[in-house]
């Protein structure tokens, strides 16, 4: 054997070692007395996936429930969706989006989307803390293409007086006169301030909501993927990659992966984001423009910046974390022309997420039978009503 050939055959050994390695992760039926009453013996409620839905859905059971045996059931060995993927804006509408959901949805349907997010916020801060997610209040700014139209003075007007009516909340939209001078952009003719959205750092939410559903006995199984459940009379039979368990209630937690179950209600809704290396200037906020499909924010002294789906609708239906390089291009071309025009800056990262939308702007929240429930189609706003399904979903028992 020539040292080629000898380098190739290690690696050969180690690859299919490491793939017997994986092969042999023990099945249900193998595990010891002690594992068995552990994690698969007496759970009341199982729950597939540990995005934000899932893991607020255990804490909110847990509190309702204190007593009883609690189970999430994740399949990435991080959670594999949108959770931890997302640009982490704690928003509820810009005037753009808003002015857009009013034209295809009815209004008390908005207005009810509109105050699961400020609930689901409200009680996201409440329980895992300004500081331990690197919550600012630092506001946002709905930019006004060149080629758009300017929002209706009247229209703002009239939103801000049924934020008042509806939450009681003042001026929510102000039109900003000296952005240009505050970032320096270019492309955009106007701006509507709102002092009340903010960002977070999304990856530290989760891990506090985590951290807090270890602390409350709730358990976890990683890398596991639910195959399919079966309803019985009194308990749901759980079908998983390793074997079969079973629970009083199943949560379907599963966001823009939960087709299967709704197929004329919802589909996935991949979206990409990139983020620069530190510039030399800064800008402090969150950005949307173009009805919210475009979003930047800063990281430090990054930007991250996000969005173009509606670019290639089409390919962007899909569950697959993969780069649209159309989108990519269109995203570039922003930094360069419109965010930070005349400055070079470098990209250091990039990656994409799978959300999930439907012909409604607004999250399902239903029993699909007694003991089988669930909490889906979070569009972009997860991160705001996330809090409030999970809420609303340990409700349903
Ligand atoms: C790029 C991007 C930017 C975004 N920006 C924002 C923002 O700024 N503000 C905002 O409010 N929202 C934003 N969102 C949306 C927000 O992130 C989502 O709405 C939210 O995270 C959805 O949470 P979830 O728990 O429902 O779903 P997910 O986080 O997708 O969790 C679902 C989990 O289910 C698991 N799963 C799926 N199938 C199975 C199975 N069969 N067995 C076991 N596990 C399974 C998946 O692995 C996954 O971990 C953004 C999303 C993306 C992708």
């Amino acid at each position: 054997m020539n040292q080629f050939n000898a380098i190739w055959y290690i690696c050969f050994e180690h690859k299919f070692a490491k793939n017997q390695r994986v092969k042999k992760m023990l099945r249900y039926d193998q595990l010891s007395y002690w594992e068995r009453e552990q994690y698969l013996v007496g759970n009341a409620f199982v729950i597939v996936g540990a995005g934000l839905v899932g893991l607020s859905t255990a804490l909110s059971l847990h509190d309702r429930f204190p007593d009883e045996k609690i189970m999430v059931l994740e399949r990435g060995y991080l959670p594999t969706g949108a959770s931890t993927k997302n640009a982490g804006f704690t928003c509820f509408g810009s005037p753009s989006e808003l002015q857009d959901d009013l034209q295809h949805m009815p209004a008390e349907k908005v207005w009810q989307t509109i105050e699961l997010r400020l609930k689901g916020l409200e009680l996201l801060k409440k329980r895992v803390g300004a500081a331990p997610m690197h919550y600012r209040n630092c506001g946002s700014w709905d930019l006004i293409g060149a080629q758009e139209p300017d929002i209706n003075a009247e229209f703002i007007a009239d939103l801000n007086a049924q934020f008042n009516a509806h939450f009681g909340l003042e001026n929510v939209y102000q039109k900003d006169p000296h952005f240009q001078e505050k970032f320096g952009f270019n492309g955009f003719h106007s701006a509507y301030f709102n002092a009340y959205e903010g960002s977070i750092d999304t990856s530290k939410m989760i891990a506090q909501l985590f951290q807090q559903c270890v602390a409350a006995g709730i358990q976890f199984l990683f890398a596991t993927e639910v195959k399919s459940w079966v309803s019985g009379q009194n308990e749901v039979s759980i079908e998983t990659s390793y074997g079969e368990l079973s629970a009083q209630h199943l949560f379907l937690c599963t966001n823009g992966f939960a087709q299967t179950y709704f197929p004329d209600e919802l589909r996935p809704a991949r979206a990409q984001v990139l983020v620069t290396k530190p510039l030399t200037h800064r800008v402090n906020g969150t950005f949307h423009s173009d009805r919210g499909y475009y979003y930047f924010r800063d990281i430090g002294q990054r930007i991250l910046l996000g969005g173009g789906r509606h670019l290639d609708f089409q390919t962007e239906t899909s569950t697959e974390f993969e780069k649209n390089e159309r989108i990519r291009t269109a995203l570039l071309h922003k930094l360069t022309e419109e965010i930070l025009p005349g400055q070079a800056f470098e990209i250091d990262h990039e990656w994409s997420g799978i959300m999930c939308v439907g012909a409604e702007k607004k999250p399902i929240i239903r029993s699909l039978n007694k003991n089988v429930h669930a909490g889906v189609r979070m569009g972009g706003m997860g991160v705001a009503i996330g809090s409030a399904v999970g809420a609303a979903l340990s409700k349903l028992v």
